[in-house]
């Protein structure tokens, strides 16, 4: 089995790879929040994830990959109350398109894709053994991790503890370092809130102990790697250590991988920021799935990827010129035989390949040895010094590449096609709509029926359903 380097946040070196169960790596990977589209900053780190199990696959290793979905948080738990709807019901819509999107983009599927509302009961058995260990306290209704009870806490994170105050308390699942606190692991339902009867309350669980709670449900203790975008290791991962780490006593994580943000004009594309595409936006401009692919992946995930117009088109030329190499070997006409040197050439292209992936997954250097090969083949081929044989090596050689970078298959358009929830209904958010029915609230209220037939009409085309119950109020669901 191969050799493979990964840089470890938590000592900040790169480290060998050295799985747990012989042959077999575990990882978890933390997935979307499904209150709205995941937009490409977030595929940039589902990318980097793919590109890792896939390289673990060609390595000789087998993989057991567990993602999770959030489908409870404080975002959803508000949208789906403004909507009237069950957060089952909210969340269904986000976890479909999100499966859907992964497809467009080649994303393998992680072997368990797991709910966090499927885990209460998990929660609460952690939360309980955490209690029994004396690291909680309860305060109104919720139950808070004492941070000062967990002697590593900011390892991971490298933040210092030393100065705060114990008992200072944090009640949203987001949070700046500055403000490192006793964080909630079960939070008191608020008046028209979800929540779940349980053993050690009624209430709803904070974001961070589900992935502690699944990760080792169907994992075990402790795990090879565990994954996430730069932006999740304080403070989620920080509280996820110490929520395992509490629990069992036992490391939690031997590698923990953080992808560097995707960057729009100097700052993190997010959601809050609003300067965020999601794939479907993109595609309804016209950029292909093997684009963006290509595009998140050639960026080593270390670095961040600054997002342009020119990045896409870039990679929409590079992806191009695969193509083109890869049906130009199979129809050219050339005389049989085979060259040493060109033979040569394909086996250097792959170990290049191979050693830029193992050390610390550099995509650059891995991409720089398969665009030289092509440069190196197409020339030949001008020349007329490219054999047979050499082509049919050549093919494998990019069958070889195309295991990790999986843009090869000219499927663009059908992938585009296949994505079920379309372009205009999905940059519909629940403020948005809210804006939307309060201005027909207003035309009504002025008897203009004709604009707020409008306004229902625009909703409807966006998939969204309105409907005036007897009580005189206005309800919205999505179709
Ligand atoms: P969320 O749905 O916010 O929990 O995010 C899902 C994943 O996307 C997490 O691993 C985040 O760290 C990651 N992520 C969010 N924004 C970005 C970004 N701009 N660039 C790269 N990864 C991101
Ligand atoms: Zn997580």
């Amino acid at each position: 089995m191969r050799e493979i380097r990964l840089h470890n946040t938590l000592t900040n070196r790169l480290e060998l790879l050295e799985p747990l169960h012989e042959g077999e790596v575990r990882i978890y990977t933390c997935g979307p929040t499904v209150y709205d589209f995941a937009h490409i900053g977030n595929f940039r780190t589902f990318v980097f994830q793919d590109v890792l199990r896939r390289f673990l696959h060609a390595s000789g290793y087998r993989v057991l990959q567990v993602m999770n979905l959030t489908d409870v948080d404080d975002r959803i738990i508000q949208n789906a109350a403004a909507a009237g709807i069950s957060i089952r019901e909210y969340t269904e819509k986000y976890i479909q398109a999100f499966i859907d999107d992964t497809k467009s983009l080649s994303l393998e599927t992680p072997e368990e894709i797991v709910r966090a509302t499927d885990h209460i009961d998990d929660m609460v058995d952690l939360i309980e053994r955490l209690q029994k260990k004396g690291f909680t306290y309860s305060r109104e209704g919720s139950i808070y991790y004492s941070i000062a009870k967990f002697p590593a806490y900011g390892r991971l994170s490298k933040i210092d503890v030393a100065g705060i105050q114990a008992g200072v308390r944090v009640d949203a699942d987001r949070y700046e370092k500055a403000d490192a606190r006793d964080f909630a692991l079960w939070k008191a339902p608020k008046p028209g809130e979800h929540f779940w009867e349980t053993r050690i309350g009624a209430g709803r669980p904070g974001w961070h102990v589900e992935c502690s709670a699944m990760s080792m449900k169907y994992l075990g203790d402790t795990i090879d790697v565990h994954s996430g975008g730069v932006d999740l290791a304080f403070p989620h991962h920080e509280n996820e250590i110490a929520q395992s780490e509490g629990a069992t006593g036992k490391t939690f994580v031997r590698l923990w991988l953080h992808a560097e943000h995707l960057i729009v004009e100097g700052e993190k594309m997010s959601k809050s920021l609003g300067n965020f595409f999601t794939l479907r936006d993109l595609f309804a401009k016209g950029q292909k799935p093997s684009t963006i692919r290509f595009l998140l992946l050639s960026v080593p995930y270390r670095r961040q990827l600054n997002f342009t117009p020119d990045s896409l088109k870039q990679a929409e030329s590079s992806v191009e010129r695969l193509r083109n190499f890869f049906a130009r070997l199979k129809e050219e006409k050339l005389p049989a035989g085979s060259k040493v040197e060109m033979q040569k050439r394909a086996t250097k292209a792959e170990a290049d390949f191979d050693l830029g992936l193992a050390d610390d997954l550099n995509t650059a250097v891995a991409l720089a040895a398969v665009f030289d090969l092509v440069r190196d083949a197409n020339t030949a081929m001008d020349r007329g010094e490219l054999r047979q044989q050499d082509a049919t090596r050549l093919v494998a050689s990019m069958e070889k590449f195309d295991g990790i970078l999986a843009v090869l298959t000219d499927d663009d358009a059908e992938k585009t096609r296949n994505l079920g929830f379309g372009a205009a209904e999905a940059r519909m958010t629940a403020d948005q709509i809210e804006a939307l029915m309060e201005e027909r609230n207003v035309a009504r209220r002025r008897r203009d029926f004709k604009r707020s037939d409008e306004i229902r009409q625009q909703l409807t085309d966006s998939g969204i359903i309105v409907e005036d119950t007897r009580d005189g109020n206005v309800r919205w669901k999505y179709k």
